[in-house]
């Protein structure tokens, strides 16, 4: 019988979610949905020794933010919890036990500071330390000491671990679904630790139990957990549970924007653009870390872009809703090499969504910001300006920078437009214009287009001589919209006061 697709995203909290984390999830996500299947988030928190606070709650706020909603886990219930490893605890021993009965596993009573010494050793000659089939004879285990020993050393409460005995030179074959066919031998292998005898799993132990009990027919995860498969692989055939064995795929590292290397924070610092969803604050030292939702990008923009980090629709659409994505979404399409990250394509995607809004929803998130600043404006108003200027716009944040002239006159004038454009005359020719504004009774932009144009042709008067000026008394600025849209925004009086306080001030 086919079984029905179960994916999870399995963090462990150490700290705020990277976007690549995010990006695992997002995939985990599209599969589950694409199948009909469920996609469960568990907390892997075995290590206690890296639990950071908050972080749990960071990833589940981000998951939201992103409208990754998990149907089971950690925060959204579900029928086979706990989610969180930690509270799963009891569960772990009996199949390290299990392990330990059929042999392919071993108590080890070597301290830390032993181990550190063989490291140290192996440093001085330039080796590396491992824990394996070619070492585990020579070290303090049950396979060297004797059974009474061992029971002995247990029974008196003596601290151990439990290793998994990697079997001699076994090829490991899989069909990873992105990857294709990986091959290991296990003589490369060493002899990882499944648990504690504080009674915890390490996450070998833990997830691949987990991965079983939850039925999790997909693991899908960063490419970091690839040379944990064959140990996984091994573990499911040790526990006698390989039929339920998932299939796993690992995905392409993020790039750094130049191509090489993994991307991390310190590019995000250096270049100026966050690598985490959601800002984070770290509860140690206090440091800030910029997030995507806190520098204004919506959450389908980084969506969009994240899901063609390493992913392509082998088409030329770029634009993507979540339904779309998950209709198209395919591992096969998956690539195998690293993704490079380019932020200004995440912000061209926000632009991209920005231009989509229509002006009444920006409007509607743009004037609790002028209400924020004490502009008690006519939403009528604000939603015309928002029309006119939302394409110079990025960002939601924007929309202050390029339209605050429309609710507040300019209190300083661009200098280098006003040395280029402010000629000797200029100041004159401004005020006589004033006067003829005063004139005028119809104030919207086309009848004022039409009488202006009539005297300045009467006046014999270029354009080009007093427009700049005007639109600088206005905006503050050389750029904008249509200058007679902003007459008629403005109003008759306002036009006037601001050009006469432009004379005044650029005199
Ligand atoms: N806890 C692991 C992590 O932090 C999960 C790896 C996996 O998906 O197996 O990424």
């Amino acid at each position: 019988m086919e079984r029905k697709v179960r994916v999870r995203f399995a963090p462990s909290p150490t700290g705020p979610l990277h976007m690549g984390g995010v990006r695992t999830a997002l995939f985990n996500y599209l599969f589950a949905k694409k199948h009909g299947g469920d996609f469960l988030l568990r907390i892997e928190d075995t290590d206690q020794n890296r639990y950071v606070p908050g972080a749990e709650d960071y990833i589940i706020e981000s998951l939201k933010w992103c409208g990754l909603v998990p149907d089971e886990g950690v925060g959204f219930g579900g029928e086979l919890g706990p989610y969180r490893q930690s509270e799963r605890k009891p569960l772990y021993k009996k199949y390290a036990d299990h392990l330990i009965e059929n042999g392919c596993a071993y108590y080890a009573f070597d301290t830390a500071e032993e181990l550190d010494e063989l490291r140290k050793k192996a440093e001085a000659e330039k080796q590396v330390f491992s824990y394996d089939l070619h070492t585990r004879n020579g070290l303090k285990n049950s396979l060297t000491l004797s059974p009474e020993e061992v029971t002995q050393r247990l029974e008196s409460g003596e601290s151990y671990v439990i290793r998994f005995k990697m079997p001699e030179n076994r090829d490991i074959v899989e069909e990873d679904l992105i990857r294709g066919r990986v091959s290991f031998n296990t003589n490369q292998l060493d002899d990882k630790v499944l648990f504690k005898s504080d009674g915890m799993p390490t996450y070998h132990l833990a997830n691949v139990v987990d991965d079983h009990l939850m039925n999790i027919t997909h693991v899908i995860r960063g490419e970091e957990w690839l040379p944990s498969m064959p140990l996984h692989i091994l573990l499911y055939e040790s526990l006698g549970i390989s039929e339920t064995r998932p299939r796993f795929s690992h995905l392409p590292l993020i790039l750094k924007p130049e191509g090489k290397g993994k991307l991390s924070k310190r590019d995000g610092d250096k270049m100026g653009f966050p690598v985490f969803p959601l800002l984070w604050k770290d509860p140690e030292t206090g440091d800030i870390s910029r997030g995507y939702r806190e520098d204004g990008y919506f959450p389908e923009a980084f969506i969009n872009m994240l899901a063609l980090l390493g992913w392509n629709p082998g088409t030329e659409q770029e634009f993507f809703s979540i339904t779309e994505l998950i209709e198209s979404f395919d591992l096969e399409r998956v690539t195998k090499s690293g993704a490079r990250f380019d932020p200004e394509k995440a912000k061209w995607f926000n632009r991209h969504y920005l231009q989509q809004k229509s002006a009444a929803e920006l409007t509607a998130m743009f004037i609790p910001e002028l209400k924020e600043k004490g502009i008690d404006a006519d939403p009528k108003k604000v939603e015309i300006v928002v029309g006119l200027i939302k394409e110079r716009c990025e960002f939601a944040k924007d929309l202050w920078a390029q339209s605050s002239y429309f609710f507040q006159a300019p209190e300083s004038y661009d200098e280098k437009t006003v040395k280029s454009k402010w000629k000797a005359d200029t100041s004159e020719k401004l005020q006589v214009i004033t006067e003829f504004f005063e004139t005028l009774n119809d104030w919207n932009a086309e009848a004022v287009k039409e009488a202006f144009s009539a005297f300045m042709t009467a006046k014999e008067w270029g354009f080009g001589a007093v427009m700049v000026p005007i639109r600088l008394a206005l905006v503050g600025g050389s750029s904008g919209p249509d200058l007679f849209v902003i007459f008629e925004l403005l109003g008759k009086d306002e036009t006037i006061s601001r050009i006469k306080k432009a004379i005044n001030k650029i005199q």
